[in-house]
Formats: structure tokens, sequence, C-alpha cells
């Protein structure tokens, strides 16, 4: 009887589970999403002690945690950060586009958008946020129509305001 054995535990894979499930990389629609709806949230964890720096020093843009600020400000500084900056100022690749791509429809470049480095903890303390929007050169033609325009003319910056928050 060669298989009687029965194995009487399931070895070390509780551990191995939890280890991959912790450092399980998130996508960069992931991200994107984290970016446009949960930054107040993320960049303001509960303490958490199983995380590095108890969840205190965390790159939004990366999701990474970081041991302390001194970690997080360096890692601000690596090549890796800014490509990451850089890749998710392209929208995420969607279906459309899959489809623009595959020589269906007309090719649009993905919208650039801004991305900077995430606010300290003091700006965030005296209330900045996170917020995902195109690269103010973007719409050119709504820039010149402005500039053209006399009776536009005075509310200029109130109304580009106005146009950046839709
Ligand atoms: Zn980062």
């Amino acid at each position: 009887m060669p298989y009687a054995r029965k194995k009487m535990h399931d070895g070390d894979t509780h551990l191995r589970r939890r280890w991959r499930l912790r450092n399980r990389k998130k996508d960069l629609d992931e991200i994107d999403q984290d970016l446009k709806t949960k930054s107040d949230q993320l960049l303001n964890q509960d303490v958490d002690l199983d995380k590095p720096g108890f969840a205190q020093f965390y790159c939004i843009h990366c999701a990474t945690y970081y041991i302390n600020e001194r970690a997080m400000q360096d890692h601000f500084k690596t090549k890796v950060h800014k490509r990451r900056l850089k890749a998710l100022e392209d929208e995420p690749y969607t279906e459309k586009e899959a489809l623009q791509a595959a020589g269906q429809g007309s090719y649009e470049p993905p919208a650039k958008r801004k991305m900077a480095t995430q606010p300290s903890k003091s700006e965030l303390e005296a209330g900045a946020k996170i917020t995902v929007e195109l690269q103010p050169d973007t719409p050119k033609h709504v820039k010149t129509e402005l500039s053209k325009s006399k009776v536009l003319n005075g509310n200029y910056v109130e109304i580009l305001n106005d146009l950046k928050s839709k």
C-alpha cells in the first residue's frame, strides 16, 4: 500500500500564501483607480503593525510601503519612482484603444496627465490632495479660444479651473 500514509500537515503553505499575497504588486490600472478614488485613504492609513513603517509611509504611485520618512523620500528620488510617474502619465490602456491598436478605428494617443510625487505629510495635513488631471497643455484649443475671447478674458483663470475640475 504505497499511498496509505496520510499527510498530517500542510507544511508551510499557509505562510507562503500570506507572503505571496503581501508581496503581490498592483497593476498600473489598479494604481490609477487608487489615485482617482482612494488617495486620501491610502495616504492616511491606520497604523498596521504588520506593514513596513506601520503603513505610515506609502508611495501611492508605486504601491510600496517604506520603513520611515527618510526611506520614502529617498525612494522619491530614484529612477524606479520617476519611471513610474512617467508611466502613469498615460491613461491606462482601455479596450477602445486596444481595438484601435489592432487597426480598428483611428488611433488616438492616450491622454497625458499631470503626475507628481504625492504631497508630504505636512502638506496632507494642510489639506493637500492628489488629483489626476490632464496636463494643462493638452486642451490647446480651449486655451487659445479663451484668450481670443474678450468676454471671457477676465474669468480666464476661473474658467480654466472649472474645466480642470470636469
Ligand atoms: Zn514611488
